[in-house]
């Protein structure tokens, strides 16, 4: 990673007071317990958080939880009668996020659901009467294509969804590569040509977690 990429992220963190002790020891937790340090960055989290508060959202869905912290930044956000979903494949990963969730103060706000996202998404299809607001994918990236399929039935007309990852250091652009997340990376843009339910922008990003980008896209109206 290009230190100064890191430098100007930790420099702008502080400027804008988004570093604090309460996530920095959510980080810590992740450390102690193993996790790996995938998390999205202070920067990323508050974008979650902004764009949460932008659209007032009062339903959130994440795919992939890890420990917690970018579900932290986004629940944040909600209103006291709002509701986050967060979804993820391990079950350790679940227990250290909702220590996390706890300790910061927002688990009456979220539930973690536990097992492979594509198994949950339908049951949560069945179950829940209204859609989400905001949704946040960051799994495992080779299922792409087939969260955002979930996603678009799981919103509405004007409900914000965020895919992250999805530049993987400048491979998007092999088509000849056998890399899953790049594979599911290039899927997921060859179906958002096609699909057309979702305005699209891609921004490629650096900083602490060095090189990536991710796709922000709101739901049509019907037309
Ligand atoms: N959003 C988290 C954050 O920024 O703090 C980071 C999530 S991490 C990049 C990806 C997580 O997705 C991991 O915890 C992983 O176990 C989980 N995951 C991977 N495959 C999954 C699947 N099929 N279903 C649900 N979760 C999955």
């Amino acid at each position: 990673m290009k230190n100064v990429w890191k430098d100007v992220d930790a420099y702008l963190t502080q400027s804008l007071h988004m570093v604090e002790e309460a996530m920095d020891e959510v980080l810590e937790a992740n450390r102690e317990a193993g996790l790996p340090p995938i998390d999205v960055s202070a920067s990323q989290g508050k974008f979650l958080y902004l764009l949460a508060k932008i659209k007032g959202a009062k339903r959130i869905l994440e795919i992939g939880t890890l420990g917690g912290y970018s579900t932290i930044w986004m629940a944040r956000a909600l209103p006291q009668d709002g509701k986050l979903i967060t979804l993820e494949y391990e079950q350790k990963h679940a227990d250290v996020a909702l220590r996390n969730l706890q300790r910061t103060n927002v688990a009456s706000l979220v539930e973690i659901k536990v097992g492979p996202a594509l198994k949950l998404l339908p049951l949560l299809a069945a179950k829940e009467e209204q859609s989400f607001d905001l949704i946040f994918i960051d799994a495992d990236k080779g299922n792409n294509p087939h969260y955002l399929q979930w996603a678009l039935t799981l919103s509405q007309p004007g409900s914000i969804i965020v895919i992250d990852n999805v530049v993987r250091e400048g491979h998007v652009i092999d088509e000849e590569s056998k890399d899953q997340s790049v594979i599911g990376s290039r899927a997921l843009l060859q179906q958002l040509q096609s699909e057309g339910r979702l305005e699209a922008t891609a921004l490629q990003t650096v900083g602490i977690k060095g090189y990536d980008g991710f796709i922000l896209g709101v739901v049509r109206d019907k037309g």
